[in-house]
Order: structure tokens, then C-alpha cells, then sequence
């Protein structure tokens, strides 16, 4: 599969399935990940887009799920409880 074009997804300009089509492929595609990453980046520091904050937590649920997919509990949190 050949990579989609990030900066219009990252703009908002692409169809509801378009969209869905580029997230499918950022779950697969490192490189396209990276590189949305470091377009966020950019982004939040320019504060672009209003609704990319949106996207982002999306997207970083989407990450957190790819790199850590399930969160071990932590057995020190309970200490103390009795
Ligand atoms: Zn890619």
C-alpha cells in the first residue's frame, strides 16, 4: 500500500472515508505515524486548527493502543489501602 497524503488528512480536507482509509493505514504504516506525529508537533506549536485537538486525542488513543496495549496495573498504586 502506497502512503496517503498526510498533510491533507492532517488539514481536514479528506472525506469521512478517505479518512478512515489513511487511520486504517497509520495503524500499519510506521513511517506514517512518525511523521503525523511530528505534523502535530509543528501544529501544536502554531496552534493551526481548533479541531485538530480533537483528532489528536483520537490518534493518541489510537497510538497508546498500538504501543501499549494493555496497560499493566500498577501494584504499587494500592499501597497504603489497608
Ligand atoms: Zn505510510
Amino acid at each position: 500500500m502506497s502512503c496517503p497524503d498526510l498533510a491533507r488528512f492532517f488539514d481536514g480536507e479528506l472525506s469521512d472515508a478517505e479518512a478512515e482509509a489513511v487511520r486504517q493505514h497509520l495503524a500499519t504504516c510506521e513511517l506514517c505515524d512518525a511523521a503525523l506525529a511530528m505534523l502535530f508537533e509543528l501544529d501544536v506549536v502554531g496552534h493551526r486548527h481548533n479541531r485538530l485537538v480533537e483528532m489528536e486525542a483520537e490518534l493518541r488513543q489510537l497510538w497508546r493502543r498500538k504501543f501499549n496495549p494493555t496497560p499493566p496495573e500498577e501494584p504499587w498504586e494500592g499501597e497504603g489501602d489497608e
